[in-house]
């Protein structure tokens, strides 16, 4: 992959092909950035500019060198991932002895760690030796999503590059051109994804929706608080017959239909809500509930949710949430609960 198809974080991509113009290239770099925003492909790019057999700033993507970094084949261009949860002293022995021989057919030998916090302490000490007499004919590039993570004696000798989420409008533009999807399920997708192509690419939108779907229900029966036997009864599966991961996910579905209610009450614009594909389902959800009562749902679900980690009780906490919510004295009125209910 050539520069020109790297999508976003314009920022470090003419910071480092500025480096590569001038041959002033460091010798070990970190891109720090958020999971699934490119950081691999900018790194894969990266590996290429400086091995491609047509050297220039961008690569060929045709030359024999080219052809295999881009098959994952080539002998300079080594991948060191976790094996199991860490990437362990060995590996970065081996990386830091193969850092030190001349490259097998390339101009510089490049070694991609990702990510890098994962490397346990002796690991990361190990990596320091290579990182104080950096080979002039190796590149090391670290990744990371938790900068923090790794010492910062590393972080001192590596030069880092900051990666941010792409915009909506860059995620819609790459899922458009490579997938044929129909344009709602695009939209969708690329707001789900928060910016980051990794996470669009693992969305299933029809588990999505079924999801969404029963999170809708719920939102309707809060809203007109009429049948308390079903909300006990959505209480119990939340909170009882799901898994806390499956709940987590429940939960988070929940709290951004909220989010995009909230935003529709205080009269934001329709194309900046997540869910845009129903948007008028939510505009009668934002009418018929006072906003207060939205915002403070969102409130109790949040604390809720922090609370997970004390083993807190889903279903009895579910219910009392509910239940306060179901008997507010701020209910919509009879005309606003039927445009509710209407499918
Ligand atoms: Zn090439």
């Amino acid at each position: 992959m050539s520069w020109e198809m790297l999508i976003g974080n314009h920022r470090v991509k003419a910071t480092l092909q500025a480096a590569l113009r001038d041959d002033r290239l460091a010798h070990a770099l970190i891109f720090s950035g958020p999971d699934g925003v490119g950081k691999r492909q900018f790194a894969l790019a990266l590996a290429k500019a400086v091995n491609c057999m047509e050297r220039g700033v961008d690569s060929c993507d045709r030359c024999p060198a080219c052809r295999k970094i881009d098959e994952g084949a080539h002998m300079d261009v080594i991948l060191v991932e976790p094996e199991g949860t860490f990437i362990k002293i060995d590996q970065v022995r081996q990386l830091v002895q193969e850092a030190y021989y001349r490259p097998f057919e390339a101009q510089r030998r490049v070694f991609i760690l990702d990510p890098a916090d994962a490397m346990n302490e002796s690991a990361a000490n190990a990596l320091l030796k290579v990182l104080e007499e950096p080979p002039a004919t190796s590149l090391i590039i670290l990744l990371t999503s938790r900068l923090h993570a790794l010492l910062p004696t590393i972080r001192s000798r590596c030069q880092v590059h900051t990666f941010t989420p792409l915009t909506i409008e860059e995620v819609e533009c790459f899922l458009r051109e490579r997938y044929q999807r129909p344009e709602d399920q695009t939209r969708l997708l690329a707001r789900l994804s928060g910016g980051r192509i990794g996470r669009a690419l693992e969305i299933d939108l029809s588990v999505y929706r079924t999801w969404r779907k029963e999170a809708l229900e719920l939102l309707k029966l809060l809203a007109t608080g009429d049948d308390r036997a079903r909300l006990i009864k959505a209480a119990e599966y939340l909170g009882r017959k799901l898994s806390r991961e499956e709940f987590e996910d429940r939960l988070s579905v929940l709290n951004v239909l909220l989010r995009d209610i909230l935003y529709l009450t205080v009269e934001g614009d329709e194309a900046d809500i997540i869910n845009v594909d129903i948007a008028p389902t939510l505009r009668r959800l934002a009418a018929a509930w006072p906003l207060e009562r939205i915002a403070s749902l969102s409130a109790h679900l949040e604390t809720l949710r922090r609370n997970l980690q004390q083993n807190v009780h889903r279903q009895i906490a579910l219910e009392e949430i509910f239940l306060l919510m179901a008997s507010g004295e701020t209910r919509p009125s009879t005309e606003a609960k039927k445009r509710l209910l209407r499918k």
